[in-house]
């Protein structure tokens, strides 16, 4: 019998399909998950599976408390710091986690991304930031659970959907969006804004970040209720009706 959830199991299969084709791990290294809404479950990446081994029925249905609600595997080990962002986060229905290698190298640093330029500030109006260090305590009760606790606090003054990415202190990052391809496009967006950071940082370790009238006047043009980078949705469909060959 075909599975009900075939359809978030292959968007989910394609998302983790994205992160080594990105160039955001090697072997088994990250996972990302795919949230129905409606029906309260998530598709997410076996446990110590490599991609090129990883087919869609090997996805993981679980419901929101981590339950496996079909599959034969076990699911990632990260699940419970993926579910811990869906419970909270409304609107939420993808989310990445990878060590890849730039906002791995800032993470382990401790240190937030400036935010140094207009690429940076194209997809969010701050610095990426950066956890906290986790606690002896914290480490020892539930450290999934935890790792989810930290993101959580770390985002108490932040808005989730305008910043939609952070770096765990001392492990690596995560990113999330509306769906589980832009979840995944976030974590390639994160990267390169993390190696560019690397590079101006290393030229001029004094750099200063990009002034606040320039920020918000690339963040707005993309995401602001007056934004008008790209086309208006109206001719994106004439251009691709255009396409197709219709009128
Ligand atoms: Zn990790």
């Amino acid at each position: 019998m075909p599975s009900p959830y075939r359809e978030l199991k292959e968007r989910a299969w394609a998302a983790n399909q994205e992160i080594p084709k990105r160039g955001l791990a090697i072997y088994t290294f990250g996972n990302a998950s795919a949230l129905d809404s409606a029906r309260a479950v998530v598709a997410i990446k076996p446990s110590g599976v490599a991609y090129e081994q990883l087919a869609v029925d090997d996805l993981v249905i679980v419901d929101l408390d981590g339950q496996v609600v079909e599959g034969t595997l076990r699911p990632s080990s990260d699940t419970a710091t993926h579910l811990v962002l869906y419970r909270a986060w409304p609107g939420v229905a993808g989310v990445v986690h990878t060590h890849s290698s730039y906002a791995t190298g800032w993470a382990q640093a401790r240190l937030p991304i400036p935010i140094y330029g207009t690429t940076h500030a194209d997809h969010l109006a701050e610095d990426v930031p950066c956890t906290a260090v986790m606690s002896d305590e914290a480490v020892e009760a539930n450290y999934e659970l935890e790792t989810g606790a930290q993101i959580l606090r770390c985002f108490e003054a932040r808005d989730p959907h305008h910043t939609p990415m952070v770096l765990v202190a001392g492990h690596g990052a995560f990113t999330w969006g509306a769906t589980v391809e832009k979840a995944v496009y976030n974590a390639a967006v994160l990267e390169e804004l993390a190696r560019i950071a690397f590079v101006t940082r290393s030229l001029a370790p004094s750099a200063a970040r990009l002034p606040e009238r320039l920020i918000r006047k690339h963040f707005e043009r993309k995401h602001g209720t007056h934004a008008y980078y790209g086309q208006p949705p109206s001719e994106v469909r004439t251009l691709n009706n255009a396409r197709a060959g219709k009128r």
